[in-house]
């Protein structure tokens, strides 16, 4: 018996095919060569059977599956507003109309168009936050992260920095102080226990070599019982007196006081500043709520050493990144507008009612149910916290069907149900979400 994988059709032959001739008006050749190769290959690797739906509709299939972008829009009706495996946070209307304006053509971001002269990217979203904020002076760089490793190659390169046990975090996606801390050259010096550390233990650990006292806000757990820790004021005041630097980890980049809507315990931006520390590094797109940002807060000396470190080329920010960013701040200048126009702060700030009233839209008579929920702030902030919420439950118990509508709904799963929170569904996706219900 002669094996069936010979009798597979040569390439050639299946793009002479009227089906796949066909798709060559609208698809380069190149992609359409790699489908049929695809299908080729489907087919051996089933024994050498050619596919059930034909050969035109296997190529077909496969030109669609590589022709469409793997980055695309998804519908979040997960109720997670900083889902950071869903791109963290929606932009503001500004912020989109800015990063277009200057991704058509060029932009002044190293030029300085009064003198005619270069000028330096680090100009712009600087005076936005410092006023914002309080901080004589401030860095935009590629992500929070970068602004770590950045502050702590700056301040502590070769010497010793002192950190909290109970401070020691994984942020997710493998971003782990204690890992980032010995790529950025500096020595941990770990003092405390994991529950419970003092301003004496920061003090004893001091030697020579200690170059600056980190403080890490702890962003995505809680800590309660037998507990204690030292605030980033008092660390700031005993690095200060041994001429020592502080730094202070917040993670996120809370502008507005959320605490009239249940949200409270994050320090915003203007409270981390005035604690004292040297430099703040914080994130554009968890609480602010603008583009993937890393931002550093703090002293001229110290942002001025951040400047000057060669790592600083290796995070710095791109001009679309600049130009959200700085579109995101300006809406801060009225906190009303911030909170209209911002979709993360819109979301967080959402009363029940108004989820209620479009998880109404989105039911099918005798298909789902409207019941009481909790959204999530996501993101690793405000950790604990809960905001009250409406579902809509269905009868569905797989997330898959959701997924594969185009665009994908992503859901999430309660009680062997399929849910989806309204809250993070955006005005102009209700519709789509009730269609893909109905069906
Ligand atoms: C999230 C977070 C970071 C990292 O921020 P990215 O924006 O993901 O780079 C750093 N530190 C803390 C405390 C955080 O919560």
């Amino acid at each position: 018996m002669t094996d069936p994988r010979r009798k597979l059709p040569a390439v050639d032959a299946l793009l002479a095919e009227p089906g796949v001739v066909a798709l060559l008006a609208t698809h380069p050749r190149a992609l359409v060569v790699k489908a049929v190769r695809d299908a080729v290959d489907g087919a051996r690797a089933q024994g050498g059977k050619a596919p059930s739906e034909g050969w035109d509709a296997a190529v077909r299939a496969a030109v669609a599956r590589m022709a469409v972008p793997s980055l695309a829009p998804v519908i979040n009706a997960t109720g997670v507003v900083l889902h950071t495996n869903l791109g963290r946070a929606p932009l503001a209307p500004a912020a989109i109309a800015a990063l277009t304006r200057v991704a058509r053509g060029y932009s002044a971001l190293e030029y300085d168009l009064g003198r005619g002269a270069r000028g330096s990217r680090h100009a712009h979203c600087r005076d936005l936050l410092v006023e914002l904020t309080g901080a004589a002076d401030a860095l935009v760089v590629n992500n929070a992260a970068g602004a770590v490793l950045l502050a702590l190659s700056a301040l502590g390169r070769n010497g010793e920095a002192v950190v909290s046990r109970g401070e020691l975090v994984e942020i997710g996606g493998s971003f782990r102080i204690p890992d980032i801390m010995a790529r950025s050259g500096v020595r941990l010096v770990e003092v405390g226990t994991t529950n419970r550390t003092h301003l004496k233990d920061y003090e004893s650990a001091l030697t020579k070599n200690t170059r600056l006292l980190l403080k890490v806000h702890r962003s995505n757990f809680q800590v309660t019982g037998f507990t204690a820790e030292v605030g980033v004021g008092d660390i700031a005041g005993l690095a200060h007196g041994r001429a020592l630097a502080c730094l202070y980890d917040l993670g996120s980049g809370l502008l507005l006081d959320l605490s009239a809507w249940g949200l409270a315990g994050e320090p915003t931006l203007r409270g981390a500043v005035a604690s004292g520390a040297d430099l703040v590094a914080a994130s554009g797109d968890k609480l602010l709520g603008g583009p993937q940002a890393g931002i550093l807060l703090g002293t001229e000396a110290a942002i001025a050493a951040c400047r000057a470190d060669p790592l600083a080329r290796a995070v710095r920010a791109d001009k679309l990144t600049l130009a959200a960013l700085e579109a995101t701040l300006a809406l801060y200048r009225d906190p009303e507008t911030a909170r209209r126009e911002i979709p993360v702060l819109r979301m967080l700030t959402e009363a029940a009612d108004g989820v209620k009233r479009r998880g109404e839209a989105l039911c099918v008579p005798g298909r789902t149910e409207l019941i009481k929920g909790e959204s999530e702030v996501g993101g690793g902030s405000f950790p604990g916290a809960t905001l009250q919420t409406w579902l809509v439950a269905t009868r569905e118990t797989d997330t898959a069907r959701l997924r594969a509508w185009d665009p994908p709904i992503v859901a999430r799963m309660l009680e062997g149900r399929v849910v989806l929170d309204p809250r993070t569904i955006l005005p102009d996706q209700v519709e789509i979400v009730a269609a893909a219900l109905r069906a």
